[in-house]
């Protein structure tokens, strides 16, 4: 008999037997709990995977508040993964939250990793991408990119032998890029990325087929875009397994390599 929690998603007809079982048994990694981290978190949270681990090093700040759903005022001043440790807890005892305060980086990505199912990208920055890329590339486990800013964002799903990685179209910017702390991002965007890629992320679980295609929205211009990205054969990531971001000159979570 089906949990009466879950009785609204079991019976979905785009779910195959088995599918809901594959969920009930998943191990997901979210890196950031920021944005599009938080809302990834809570419908990871909602849906009942066995395990969430959630790694973050940052504190929970009031300019955070206006779009991170899992963060309010009395939070303010501390780790964001004890908060939402607490509050994912409360939104479905079912599901076991490993907080893992640290900066998700080259010295530790692999171990973050090695026990995931899919790792969901909250990050706001390339280096890191790339670092998560490069891991998952090695150990051939699914990730989703997001990023939001202003009033637009992507996803792309990544699944290692299948489609292609974010090594095969982004090469790290020689420019400091934009980040929101001096662009804003409108509230709507990391929620409604984040929904996107989350199901996404359902569906590369549970072996439904997934596009590799890049996903372009902008809800302010009312504009979607899908861009098709083949891999590509001198990728050092997914081609040569050249894992260049994972060496450790690259560890800092700072928005360019240190080199
Ligand atoms: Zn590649």
């Amino acid at each position: 008999m089906v949990d009466a929690r879950y009785s609204r998603q079991s019976i979905l007809r785009v779910f195959e037997p088995g599918d809901f079982d594959r969920i009930r048994e998943s191990t997901i990694v979210v890196v950031g709990i920021g944005g599009t981290g938080s809302m990834a978190a809570d419908l990871f949270a909602r849906v009942g995977v066995k395990k969430l681990k959630i790694v973050d090093r940052d504190f929970v700040s009031i300019s955070n508040l206006h779009r991170q759903i899992l963060y309010d005022d009395d939070d303010i001043g501390e780790p964001k993964v004890a908060v939402a440790k607490r509050k994912l807890n409360r939104i479905n005892p079912d599901v076991s939250i490993e907080e893992c305060n640290a900066a998700f980086d080259a010295s530790n990505a692999e171990d973050l990793i090695s026990d995931a199912d899919l790792v969901f990208d909250g990050t706001d920055n390339f280096t890191t991408r790339l670092i998560i890329n490069d891991a998952c590339v090695k150990l051939r486990k699914p990730w989703i990119y997001t990023s939001a800013i202003e009033t637009y964002g992507e996803v792309k799903t990544i699944i290692p032998g299948k489609t292609s990685c974010l090594a095969c179209y982004v090469t790290m910017p020689n420019q400091r890029q934009p980040v929101c702390s001096e662009v804003g991002v409108f509230p709507s965007v990391p929620n409604m990325v984040a929904s996107f890629a989350f199901t996404m992320a359902i569906k590369a679980l549970t072996g439904h087929e997934v596009s590799g295609d890049l996903f372009f929205f902008d809800p302010w211009k009312g504009d979607t875009q899908k861009l098709a990205i083949k891999r590509n054969d001198s990728c050092k990531s997914c081609s040569r397994n050249e894992f260049e971001y994972l060496d450790k000159k690259y560890s800092s979570l700072g928005i360019r390599p240190l080199i």
